[in-house]
């Protein structure tokens, strides 16, 4: 049996009910197999797969709040610290009921890969808990945060580990848990990113992510002698990445025309208006029935449908597993040139494989969505240096970062004989920096 093979096995043996940690470590293993081959000995004698797949150390805790009518409720809490060995742990907190430790462990897992290719110094974690903010108010949220982070602080600091927003932890989830560590720690410090402007935050942080979904998706086009300009776009989702990827897609002159959200979506022929889409997502946290009463031109769905829709590139900016193996054929059948992940594992395995048999352009979340993480890395060089930068400063670096991307991804594939394979381009140019540092540090 192959190394791959038998590694591959033990995580399912050792991580039982963690399908979404097996899937994303059978996507990493596969798409590394000529690397693994080629140096199967030494990565052998090291364990080297063994210890890639096992956290450093994982968290798991109680988090008890009072609900508005005085009522004690319980979450649970994670932090999994998975690989340190080029830089502080680091990645987001995700706010939502379906968060288990097997949906922390594949994002920890991925955010190692991601990280890496920033070509920044930093490592891989994630955390959250199935505290779902929808609905509460402002007080049981602040309550929940601080709760969750009266035990998350004694495991976090600005060179230890320093996490961040993610789905349900925005700018206001950040403010109470960055309030809290201070309280608890004393220190004040750049313990979470994505913080407010006026506590330490970096400007252009916010729109990061989206953003730089667009600068690679704009350069794979190009280097495939495609123009952004002119083309339809579908998104999927009407949260932080979905707003920001649609504004700077029509920045660039593309026209994005449909956003969906957990009960719908939105198909806007005329264009999705970024203005109204904010006010209702980001202002009245409202359902995109609103959006629609709102806007003549738009239809809206109840459930799924957004890959149904003609489009010429794809971003799915929702969750994971939101693209599926009939979603992908649509989108072929649609003559879609491109997608590019700009949520975590959005798209299944049967579909990714589908849509590159076909000739679709495929750029993986690992890579697409890593202006988040990079922009937050930003914002730690800015807490270092009790300084802050302009917002076109971080912009210009946040482009510069993601075009590097691309082609360090494009590189590793040509270098492996995997020219246009993007996923296996992403994970091993992410793994071979990665596995040079732990090897270099022996065995820890
Ligand atoms: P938000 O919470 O701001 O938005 C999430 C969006 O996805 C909302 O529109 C939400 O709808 C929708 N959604 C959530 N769960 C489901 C579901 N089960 N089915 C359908 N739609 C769903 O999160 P972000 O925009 O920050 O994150 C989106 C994705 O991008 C996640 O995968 C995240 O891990 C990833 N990501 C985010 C980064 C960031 O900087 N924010 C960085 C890198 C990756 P509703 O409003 O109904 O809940």
């Amino acid at each position: 049996m192959s190394y791959v093979d038998e590694v591959l096995e033990r995580v399912i043996a050792k991580n039982p009910a963690e399908p979404e940690f097996h899937q994303a470590a059978k996507e990493v293993l596969n798409s590394l197999r000529p690397v693994i081959e080629a140096n199967e000995e030494l990565y052998r004698k090291e364990a080297l797969l063994e210890r890639l797949t096992e956290p450093d150390r994982q968290f798991k805790f109680r988090v008890p709040w009072v609900d508005d009518k005085g009522q004690v409720q319980v979450n649970t809490g994670y932090r999994v610290q998975f690989n340190n060995s080029i830089g502080p742990y680091k990645g987001g907190l995700r706010l939502h009921p379906s968060v288990n430790l097997g949906i922390i462990k594949f994002l920890g897992f991925e955010q190692i890969f991601k990280n890496s290719l920033t070509g920044l110094p930093i490592g891989g974690g994630k955390g959250g808990s199935d505290f779902d903010p929808k609905g509460k108010s402002d007080r049981e949220v602040m309550a929940f945060c601080q709760s969750f982070m009266t035990e998350l602080c004694k495991y976090i600091g600005a060179d230890t580990d320093v996490p961040a927003g993610d789905i349900g932890t925005g700018a206001r989830e950040i403010g109470y848990m960055f309030g809290q560590f201070k309280k608890i720690r004393g220190t004040y410090e750049g313990v979470l990113t994505g913080k407010g402007l006026s506590y330490g935050g970096s400007l252009a942080r916010t729109e990061a992510t989206g953003y730089g979904l667009l600068y690679l998706t704009e350069e794979m086009l190009k280097c495939n002698g495609h123009d952004l300009k002119g083309k339809t776009v579908c998104v999927s989702g009407s949260g932080n990445v979905a707003i920001y990827a649609t504004q700077k897609a029509h920045q660039l002159g593309a026209k994005v025309v449909t956003v969906s959200d957990s009960t719908g979506w939105v198909y806007d022929p005329e264009g999705i208006d970024v203005a109204l889409l904010k006010e209702v997502k980001e202002v009245k946290r409202a359902r995109l029935t609103e959006y629609a009463a709102a806007r003549p031109s738009a239809e809206y769905h109840e459930g799924r449908g957004v890959w149904t829709v003609k489009c010429d590139v794809a971003l799915p900016c929702a969750t994971q597993n939101e693209l599926l193996l009939d979603d992908a054929k649509a989108l072929v059948a649609n003559g879609c040139i491109a997608v590019a992940e700009g949520a975590n594992m959005p798209t299944t395995l049967e579909a990714t494989e589908y849509l590159q048999q076909n000739k679709v352009l495929f750029a993986p979340g690992k890579a697409a969505n890593a202006g988040g993480v990079a922009t937050s890395a930003l914002e730690m060089s800015q807490n270092s240096e009790r300084l802050s930068w302009t917002f076109e400063e971080v912009d210009s670096k946040l482009q510069g970062i993601m075009v590097n991307i691309f082609h360090n991804l494009d590189d590793a594939a040509k270098r492996y004989g995997k020219e246009g394979d993007y996923v296996a381009g992403a994970n091993i140019a992410g793994f071979e920096k990665v596995a040079e540092a732990m090897i270099a540090q022996g065995v820890c």
